[in-house]
């Protein structure tokens, strides 16, 4: 059997977890979150770092620092994870959808500033598969508009976009460390930000609206309740874990590279012959082999072709279901001008297994069965 995912593990988690234990120190903000948070700090050069308990928590922080109000606009694929949506949903938005590019996945940067209106309150990019979206677009429609944009890079850690890294760009940069990510602590995330007065934001509603940062720091002589918050900090033990991952950052980058690159070597006979596509990694786009993904022709044959795998006990999957489609998403949000490419694009998307430690053989065995598909009968 090979898996769609294992969740990343270099050797030191234990050590570290076991670490954390003794520190007798296991709540949040303890010696691994500290050391995380200074990582992502001078990796991607965002003044402040903070962990959270999950990506879909970065997103909830950053639609609390917009300062989204009932009725405010936020314009964003379809083509995404429920949390890009719920996040500012739950502060009262409603969701302007927009189709997205073929090529990559992402949203159509062009379509954004036709979807503008007074209500817009921010612009949410979701970097799909860790490639960049067209961020001097984006921001500059951003700047020009007054609007927020809240850089979904859940799967974006240690990619880039004209050198700068992923969720450093935005106003705000959403990591996860959700187990199927590139860098894990089980459940977790990120929020990256800058600017004194959003850092100060960030801190008192990550404390459940508390200054206790501050007060740690000494800032204050006791700490109250000055501002809407949860809890959004995870326990030093994820944190342990999570360390143990980004110590090792660039050899799980390599490995994952190696592995899409085999792949993409490997199916690009069956692409020449125009039996499938492949993934597109646009000019300036440094990406972190997070997914391998390729597209039948339509809905159908990728339905043929994920069971023709399940029965070879290779277990690759399809994704987002787009949000416009679903229940929640058409009581909480409008599909800006046409679905030309959403849906359509999504129903021939198919991922194949992705993780750090899937061996070469495996990835050869995964190859030869789509090549098998494509040489039977029908499919030809
Ligand atoms: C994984 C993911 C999230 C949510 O992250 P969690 O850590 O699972 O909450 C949000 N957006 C995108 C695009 C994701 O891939």
């Amino acid at each position: 059997m090979i898996n769609f995912n294992e969740a990343p593990f270099t050797g030191k988690e234990f050590r570290y977890m076991d670490r954390a234990v003794r520190n007798k120190r296991i709540s949040g903000d303890g010696e691994y979150t500290g050391k995380c948070c200074a990582w992502l700090e001078e990796r991607t050069g965002a003044s402040k770092a903070l962990l959270t308990t999950s990506g879909t928590h970065a997103l909830e922080m950053a639609a609390l620092l917009c300062d989204i109000q009932p009725g405010d606009e936020v314009i964003m694929p379809a083509y995404t994870f429920v949390s890009t949506a719920n996040a500012f949903v739950l502060r009262g938005a409603r969701i302007v959808f927009v189709d997205i590019r073929p090529d990559t996945m992402n949203i159509d940067e062009k379509l954004i500033e036709n979807a503008i209106t007074e209500r817009t309150k921010a612009i949410v990019p979701v970097h799909y598969a860790g490639v960049s979206c067209e961020m001097d677009a984006i921001m500059d429609i951003g700047g020009r508009h007054g609007l927020k944009v809240v850089e979904d890079a859940a799967q974006a850690v240690m990619s880039t976009y004209k050198g700068r890294m992923l969720g450093s760009i935005g106003d705000y940069g959403c990591y996860s460390f959700h187990e199927t990510k590139n860098y894990s602590m089980g459940e977790g995330g990120a929020i990256l930000l800058d600017g004194e007065d959003d850092i100060q934001k960030a801190e008192i509603i990550r404390e459940k609206g508390t200054n206790r940062s501050q007060f740690f720091r000494g800032m204050v002589d006791k700490y109250s309740w000055v501002d809407l918050g949860s809890s959004y900090l995870p326990s030093d033990l994820n944190a342990a874990y999570l360390w143990a991952n980004l110590e090792e950052a660039e050899k799980i980058l390599n490995q994952r590279m190696a592995s899409w690159d085999m792949y993409y070597e490997r199916l690009s006979g069956l692409a020449g012959k125009g039996k499938i596509s492949l993934p597109v990694i646009p000019e300036g786009c440094g990406h972190n082999a997070h997914m391998f993904y390729i597209k039948a022709r339509d809905l159908e044959e990728r339905t043929r072709l994920l069971e023709w795998l399940r029965h070879r006990e290779i277990l690759a999957v399809f994704h987002y279901v787009p949000l416009h489609t679903a229940q929640a998403g058409k009581r909480h949000g409008i599909f800006c001008g046409e679905d030309v490419y959403t849906t359509a694009e999504s129903e021939r998307l198919l991922r194949l297994p992705m993780y750090y430690g899937l061996r070469e053989e495996d990835i050869d065995r995964v190859c030869q069965a789509v090549e098998d598909f494509y040489a039977q009968a029908g499919n030809q």
